[in-house]
């Protein structure tokens, strides 16, 4: 890619964005457009429908693709319609092994429409990698992993992964949302596609909801471009053109989240009324060592439990902050609150989510970017 030479700061900034040919407006315009007229029958200016090709999105999917050091970007309707595409690649009889503890989403999509007809999954603890490479078979074409996962922070090796994989007729996803491409770039470790819910990070002003998939192989992108077309789950102009917008701050906005999630992390773990936190930063979470070896900071989300484990004391804390939002999502620049098991992990049955360690008790916080000495005493006032 013509970004690969520069630095994250510059290709963020820059990555994707070329003058409008037609009028040298600098920024890529929104070609709010179904259709592209024609000179003469199939001679056209490379655009036919809008479905199959739009330049605002071609401008978003060569800066995803420059974000990964990847060759190819793709952007789709929502991060779960990027994993749809995926599952796209896959026949009855097919194999997957995925991480037990993932975005509720995606074990929806895996559980109730994949299940069904005929995709085999088996969902395993990925923070042991003997029982990842003992459930490879004949029939296993994709490793799902997600690291660090939502909500647990759980981290798995993404290079012990791709030794898992070795040679084999198996496709190697990371879910990179929890991370951002700013911390963590799994194809270059060796992942075959990577997958990004472009609504938290990449987006980052909780205005639109995205999804991406990034990789190397040409092939592979024919593939996942023929189903963006055929299924149809592509995003507007102006979707694409929210996403270019955030896109520019990425790393300014990363390194305050990683910031203000490394103190409020630490803020927790000294307060008394919370319980466990987790935060892969700590020199005790079990997969530190790793995150650190794969990642370039620790990020902004940050779980934790209190120590009374009643409804009341989650609905009062909860309800009684005041910067923080109790809203699903995160990665935007305003902090938020979320309650897992009644929110964004609800579509998880109780019994398998406690199989996990994922807690009625768990809270998660998606960290922003204002002053962390404000963000602390909101949770201050709210502990009381
Ligand atoms: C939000 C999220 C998704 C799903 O993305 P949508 O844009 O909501 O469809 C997938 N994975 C992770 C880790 C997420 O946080």
């Amino acid at each position: 890619m013509a970004h690969k030479q520069y630095k994250a700061a510059t290709k963020f900034v820059h990555a994707g964005v070329q003058p409008d040919p037609s009028t040298g407006a600098i920024m890529t315009p929104i070609f709010q457009t179904s259709t592209y007229v024609q000179s003469a029958p199939n001679e056209h200016k490379g655009y036919d429908y809008s479905r199959a090709g739009n330049p605002t999105r071609d401008a978003l999917e060569a800066a995803f693709a420059a974000t990964e050091n990847a060759r190819h970007g793709l952007a789709f309707s929502s991060g779960v319609a990027a994993t749809d595409a995926i599952m796209h690649l896959l026949k009855p009889g097919d194999e997957v092994i995925a991480a037990s503890d993932m975005y509720g989403g995606t074990y929806r999509l895996f559980s109730k429409i994949y299940e069904k007809i005929g995709i085999r999954f088996h969902y395993i603890d990925f923070g042991n990698l003997d029982q990842v490479a003992a459930c490879v078979n004949e029939n296993t074409r994709l490793i799902w992993a997600e690291t660090p996962t939502n909500p647990l922070m759980n981290i798995c090796d993404i290079e012990g992964l791709v030794a898992i994989r070795g040679n084999k007729n198996i496709l190697l996803c990371v879910d990179n949302t929890f991370a951002s491409c700013y911390l963590q770039n799994p194809l270059d470790m060796g992942a075959d596609i990577v997958m990004h819910s472009a609504t938290k990070y990449y987006g980052g002003h909780s205005d639109v909801i995205m999804g991406a998939l990034m990789m190397n192989d040409d092939v592979l992108r024919e593939e996942l471009y023929y189903i963006q077309k055929s299924c149809g789950a592509v995003p507007g102009p102006q979707d694409c053109f929210l996403v270019l917008r955030g896109m520019k701050t990425l790393h300014l906005r990363m390194q305050k989240h990683c910031e203000n999630g490394e103190r409020i992390a630490y803020y927790l773990y000294n307060h008394h009324k919370v319980d466990k936190v987790y935060w892969p930063g700590f020199e005790s979470h079990p997969g530190h060592e790793i995150a650190k070896k794969q990642m370039r900071g620790f990020g902004g989300m940050v779980s934790f439990e209190l120590k009374d484990d009643s409804y009341a004391a989650l609905r009062k804390l909860t309800t009684s902050l005041k910067i923080f939002s109790l809203a699903e999502s995160l990665g935007g620049v305003e902090s938020l609150v979320n309650h897992p098991a009644s929110m964004t992990h609800a579509s998880i049955p109780k019994a398998e989510r406690e199989k996990n360690g994922l807690k009625d008790s768990l809270i998660r916080l998606s960290v922003g970017i204002e002053d962390a000495d404000d963000l602390i005493a909101d949770l201050e006032q709210a502990l009381v």
